[in-house]
């Protein structure tokens, strides 16, 4: 500590009170102050939580600082890294300092402002044992740490009493915190009892004690103290077996704290390194250079699916934790699996720390302290992995880099690559972002040598890469076929049936994104000036389509204006519908779908594949969640049903995402002894995205789409900030809209790096009832706009909630919704 003064982020949701206060540090507290520690303020009439983000020898208002009230934590949370990372974020991402902090901690930590009961004077009545008043009374004196919320949950019937009570002013309302997820304790037994006094022990016990003559000899023999419930079930005593005991001082009993193990009924094997092949070996080499060069790197390792990068990033992190340095390894979400995890556990065992949404939040708190005390040195996770608070970080790595669930979708809505590279800065570390189909950005900077790039363009075991077959669409409409599948589709499912092999299908649905096809010749109905697909309206009656970047609008069209046919639809397949179609079409076949509806449950992802892998059913059908990380030997056949649902998403990005999904779901076929055989259904098999998918040509479709990116102003060129309007009433959603893009106009007006995409209905124009406007700003570097974004959005924040709405802001936008 240095300075009297500790500033402090407190935990207050309002932008208005987004800077650090002033708080004096009383002596009682000195030493146990640093940057990152958690503490409890008092802020008005209110007492909340807050973090110490450094110290000062000023305050502006000395008279009025008030003393920091209590330290929450032995150790601080927040490392000194960490709190300067949560200024990078809030900066970078235009979030609230408190967001940015509580974005770094387990959900589990934090504490939530609460009231709490005290007894302030005995009350006047006489009340019998029994009564609401009498038993109130008895838990306030038991356990006065329970919360007014607890008691009355608890008890609704007291709380005429309580609110009487508080007013005649025998009880007194405290407000405070109560902490969130609290370490979890288990109850051991041990006996401190030597070879000797266990012999007097015995003999002083009666004869017809056998049970706790039993009970008092297993605990000396095992020399340790024991879980309580271990004993139990191991000696068949009970709590009445051991009272005799520990009232003897025979045993004794206490509370231990113990780590919350989601994998702690899990036996792992210990798995070996493989011996790499010459491609795995110089991409490991790389990355083994880059960490013990000491200065922050980035490392796009570029490898199809099947080329084995996930050895290359074991050994890797072998290699980094050997240096006594620690290692983070981010995996998408739905890329997670038991599988996953099962492989880093056998490598590394108890050394590595997992973090993913499914794990309690007990679970998850009790990983990351593993991980802040410094027991493990490697982390398996999802996004929010990257914020682990190791203190030596040497490499992190990225798999699946492109994929969009490294963006975070809640405020700070970071972006996990830009946060790996900010603390490579800090630690002097490696970031490997990993992919057979890197992001355009990313394949940019290497071109660019920013990013030092490693390809891997052969599978490990030499297997060809499956046979893609591209069918078009409109033929099967012309020939008669109006089923959504192709007659090869069906017959190769037929044959894999027949034969007992397996078959994945793929349907790529994003809810919202309804484009308009002609069935017969392909047309899609397009922008005049974005290029971007328009998406369909209904409202009123009138049919429209509408840009969702610059607002351009027309009527629906009756006919196709390519062909002049009548097949002009509006397009959107549900995986329900297609399931229903199988049944019908394949009456015998089992079918698994898998999509959000029917993976909502705890395990119920893992226990679907599961069953797929275990044969229960022939056909697994998914959306994008089954495209990756996927590995079943009996699978020969994946059938994509509509390339283009993902190709005429409203957004630059279609065609990327498109040709990713495509590369990723054929990766999923013969990746084993089996050949397999990869059939996509498209109405415009022509496209780009579609032909160079199918012979998994990275590198050409790479310059075809940089080409089409940069004259069209895109990123990798130029970034997107998107800024949402959002309230219940449409003209007051647009009426702010249109005043924020008037500021950004005025603001940026002549500068010729920035473009302004004036208001036009978000993608998603109306979601729970609220309307929805859009401003997009495209610029080519943050840094000089990021002021005037700043103003412009902070400006207008207050005015959007004063009109009973509310304006976001979405820094680097990956999509526009
Ligand atoms: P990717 O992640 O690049 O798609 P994987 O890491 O899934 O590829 O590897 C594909 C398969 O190759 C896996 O079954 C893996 O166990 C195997 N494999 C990887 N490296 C080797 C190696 N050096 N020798 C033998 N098999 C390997
Ligand atoms: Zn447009």
């Amino acid at each position: 500590m240095n300075g009297p003064y500790a500033e402090v982020i407190v935990e207050v949701k309002s932008a208005s009170v987004d800077r650090p206060f002033h708080y004096g540090i009383p002596s009682l507290l000195a030493e146990r102050v640093h940057v990152g520690t958690r503490v409890l303020v008092p802020f008005g009439p209110r007492r909340v939580e807050g973090y110490i983000v450094g110290f000062s020898d000023t305050t502006d208002a000395p008279e009025k600082t008030k003393p920091l009230l209590e330290v929450l934590d032995d150790e601080p949370p927040l490392t000194p890294d960490l709190v300067e990372l949560a200024g990078f974020l809030s900066e970078r991402y235009l979030s609230t300092k408190a967001a940015a902090v509580q974005a770094l901690l387990p959900s589990g930590m934090r504490a939530k402002a609460t009231t709490f009961l005290r007894i302030q004077n005995q009350p006047e009545g006489v009340y019998l044992p029994g009564s609401w008043e009498y038993e109130l009374l008895q838990e306030l004196y038991q356990s006065p740490n329970k919360t007014k919320e607890q008691l009355v949950s608890e008890h609704p019937e007291w709380r005429p009493v309580i609110r009487s009570w508080v007013e005649e002013g025998v009880l007194q309302e405290l407000h405070g915190v109560k902490h969130g997820i609290q370490a979890k304790t288990m109850t051991f037994l041990s006996t401190p009892l030597t070879d000797s006094e266990l012999q007097a022990a015995l003999d002083e016990l009666s004869s017809r004690a056998k049970k706790q003559r039993e009970l008092l000899t297993f605990l000396f023999e095992a020399g340790e103290a024991l879980l309580m419930k271990d004993v139990f079930a191991e000696t068949g005593a009970s709590s009445a077996t051991l009272k005799p005991l520990l009232d003897k001082g025979f045993v004794v009993k206490e509370e231990r704290e113990v780590n919350r193990d989601p994998y702690a009924d899990k036996q792992f094997e210990k798995s070996e390194p493989l011996p790499l092949t010459p491609m795995q070996d110089n991409a490991c080499r790389t990355i083994k250079n880059a960490v013990d060069s000491g200065a922050a790197q980035t490392i796009l390792l570029q490898g199809v699916t099947g080329s084995g990068k996930t050895e290359v990033y074991l050994q890797a992190i072998a290699a980094c934790v050997a240096q006594g340095r620690q290692a983070i390894m981010l995996v998408p979400e739905i890329a997670l699996t038991p599988q996953m995890v099962e492989q880093f556990k056998k490598r590394f065992g108890d050394e590595v720390a997992v973090l993913h949404s499914r794990l309690s939040t007990g679970e998850k708190y009790d990983e990351w302290r593993r991980i802040r005390h410094g027991e493990v040195n490697i982390v398996v996770g999802a996004r929010s992995a990257i914020f682990a608070p190791f203190r030596s970080i040497g490499l992190m790595i990225i798999d699946e880099e492109h994929e969009t669930s490294y963006k975070q979708d809640d405020h700070p809505k970071y972006l996990a690559r830009e946060v790996a590279m900010y603390r490579a800065r800090q630690h002097k570390a490696t970031v490997v972002l990993g992919s057979a189909t890197p992001s355009l950005e990313t394949r940019w900077w290497a071109h660019q040598g920013i990013v030092q790039r490693v390809e891997m363009p052969e599978r490990v075991r030499g297997q060809k890469l499956p046979k893609v077959r591209v069918v078009d669409m409109r033929h099967e409409l012309q020939s008669g076929n109006r089923s959504m599948f192709s007659v090869a589709l069906k017959t190769g499912i037929e044959e894999r049936l027949e034969r007992g092999e397996q078959i994945i299908l793929f349907l790529n649905r994003r809810g919202f994104a309804t484009f308009v096809l002609c069935r017969s010749c392909g047309y899609v109905a397009r922008c005049r000036d974005c290029e971007i697909p328009l998406t369909y309206h209904k409202a009123r009656g009138l049919e429209q389509l509408r840009c969702h970047y610059c607002g351009y609008a027309e009527r629906m069209p009756e006919t196709c204006p390519d062909c002049q046919g009548d097949h002009v639809r509006h397009f959107g397949t549900g995986t329900q519908r297609v399931e229903e179609e199988l049944h019908k079409v394949f009456p015998d076949a089992g079918v698994i779908r898998m999509d959000v509806d029917t993976t909502s449950g705890k395990d119920s992802h893992a226990v679907l594949l599961q069953r797929f892998r275990q044969g229960e059913a022939q056909i697994l059908l998914g959306t994008q969640m089954i495209a990756k990380g996927l590995d079943f030997p009996n699978v020969t056949l994946v059938g994509v049903i509509s390339a283009e649902t993902s190709l005429y998403l409203p957004d630059f990005r279609a065609a990327e995402r498109t040709f990713q999904l495509l590369t990723q779901v054929a990766g999923r076929a013969g990746r084993h002894e089996l050949p397999g055989e990869v059939v996509v259904q498209s109405y415009n098999p022509q496209h780009y995205a579609i032909q160079f998918a199918k012979n998994q040509e990275y590198e050409k479709f790479f310059e075809h789409e940089v080409r089409h990116r940069y004259s069209l102003n895109n990123p990798p060129f130029y970034e997107l900030t998107s800024f949402t309007s959002v309230n219940e009433d449409e003209m007051k959603a647009l009426h702010i809209a249109r005043a924020l893009e008037d500021l950004l106009r005025r603001a940026l007006d002549g500068r010729d790096d920035v473009i302004i995409l004036g208001t036009s209905p978000a993608p998603l124009a109306r979601l729970q009832g609220k309307y929805r406007f859009n401003v997009v700003l495209k610029y080519k570097k943050f840094k000089p706009v990021s002021r005037p974004i700043r103003e412009a959005y902070h400006a207008l924040q207050g005015e959007a909630q004063k009109l009973g709405g509310y304006l976001t802001i979405d820094v680097n936008a990956q999509m526009i919704l």
